[in-house]
């Protein structure tokens, strides 16, 4: 059924980069075999579910939005996608994406666009607006999605649906095509809360091949996410995320979900954090550092496209790799590049990247702060609905604050979640509601988030 809606709608909708028909069915007729053997199976077996193009996929092309990784297949399978083959998922395909991640609008893939599929003139959100797409057009029940910057959360605040990012090192990284090693987190999107709880529980867990991975059970989101229950949670509203800067609709919406959760039982409290003001700029100096670093592996050597300078009869390996990653990485990728070696530069490195790390902390002692107050932390998602296609294209810093109220989080490692909060009134657009929670609480998102619903 997912893949005649594809074939119906992804036309338009251009979601996916590849759908793998046959080793979807393949893995569906498996369980089949394993259901009629009466064999013991996940309770996700034979669910489908897509996946951003940005992990690793043994056998399916991976290019991350990029033609650098054109015709690129993986020999291996990323750490969650192992885990959601053992688990009987059939994998329907892989999501579209802003290059290597680098975005909020899915404009910058190299491949085209993907559209909204509320209004196809509008963004999908970014940099996972594949993953965002393919569910709130019914062509996946669910999407793993990867979230830097707000690349999860975002595209679900402007899609109505659902997107977590756990907490740092809660979901393998072995497999993603790294962006930015010490923000990037993998995740659900989704259309309940729910369903991302069962999808986390999945793809969770301590994992050996990433150092970074937190050993520890996965917390009990599932469980939180089907009590609901919000009596006595104190949510705290960041004063420095909300009003000024927010679309009105948004941020009625948002005040009106929060409403209902006082009803529910929860009550309000007001928390400062005043670092966050800094985010952005921390977060656009960390990011490209990191960035430029782990992007020179693709050297026309090891992966994908390689090509010679035409003028150049016998060009020399520096040559080739110049000319390929001219041809190979956009403008938003070169833009990055460009900062990330600049700030990491000597002479420049403690003054930039040094300040940047800085900033960093004082973000999460104002989280710490915000928690001794709080249990969970709310704020509209995006400032603004789905803007038009096109719109922000070539202004980079427009772009860039559409991320205010999603990257604070990825700096401090705490994990979030973006619940649908209502159509804007003024254009009938989707909004999303965000919550924070401290570093492995993230039953405490699902909780609030599933009292929404
Ligand atoms: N929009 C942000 C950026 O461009 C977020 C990216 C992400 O989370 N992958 O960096």
């Amino acid at each position: 059924a997912h893949l005649d809606r594809t074939a119906a709608v992804d036309d338009a909708v251009h979601a996916y980069l590849h759908v793998d028909a046959d080793g979807a069915i393949a893995a569906a007729r498996a369980v089949d075999a394993r259901r009629a053997a009466r064999e013991p199976l996940h309770p996700l077996a034979g669910v489908p579910v897509a996946v951003k193009d940005v992990m690793a996929t043994k056998g399916l092309p991976t290019t991350c939005g990029s033609r650098i990784l054109e015709g690129w297949v993986p020999p291996y399978d990323a750490t969650l996608v192992t885990r959601l083959r053992e688990a009987g998922m059939p994998i329907l395909g892989k999501t579209n994406m802003d290059e290597f991640a680098m975005g909020s609008s899915t404009e910058h893939s190299a491949y085209g666009p993907t559209h909204n599929p509320w209004d196809l003139d509008r963004i999908p959100g970014g940099s996972g607006g594949g993953s965002s797409s393919v569910v709130a057009s019914y062509q996946a029940p669910l999407a793993i999605g990867t979230d830097t910057g707000g690349s999860i959360r975002q595209p679900a605040a402007v899609t109505g649906t659902v997107g977590v990012k756990p907490t740092y090192g809660g979901v393998s990284r072995y497999g993603l095509v790294a962006l930015a090693s010490s923000l990037d987190q993998a995740g659900p999107c989704t259309r309940t809360v729910l369903d991302a709880a069962l999808l986390h529980d999945v793809i969770g867990g301590h994992d050996p091949m990433d150092s970074t991975s937190i050993d520890a059970p996965v917390p009990p989101v599932v469980e939180a996410a089907r009590r609901a229950d919000v009596s006595g949670l104190r949510i705290g509203i960041v004063r420095e995320l909300t009003g000024e800067g927010f679309q009105p609709g948004v941020q009625q919406r948002f005040d009106e979900a929060v409403a209902l959760l006082v009803e529910r039982g929860a009550r309000v409290v007001e928390v400062s954090c005043p670092s966050f003001a800094y985010a952005l700029a921390a977060y656009y100096l960390i990011l490209p550092s990191e960035a430029s670093s782990n992007l020179a592996k693709f050297d026309a050597m090891r992966y994908g496209l390689r090509v010679g300078p035409p003028e150049v009869a016998h060009p020399s390996a520096e040559q080739v790799m110049a000319a390929t990653r001219d041809a190979g990485f956009g403008p938003e990728v070169k833009r990055r590049i460009i900062l990330g070696t600049y700030a990491l530069s000597s002479g420049y490195y403690d003054a930039y990247y040094g300040t940047a790390q800085k900033v960093r902390r004082l973000i999460a002692d104002d989280f710490a702060r915000a928690f001794e107050t709080a249990d969970v932390l709310a704020s509209p998602t995006a400032p603004t609905t789905a803007f038009r296609l096109g719109d922000k294209l070539d202004d980079p810093m427009a772009m860039y604050l559409n991320d205010i109220a999603t990257i604070p989080a990825n700096l401090a490692g705490v994990p979030g979640i973006s619940v649908p909060s209502g159509l804007a009134p003024e254009d009938g657009l989707p909004t999303g509601i965000q919550f924070l929670a401290p570093a492995t609480e993230d039953e405490r998102l699902y909780a609030a988030g599933a009292a929404l619903e």
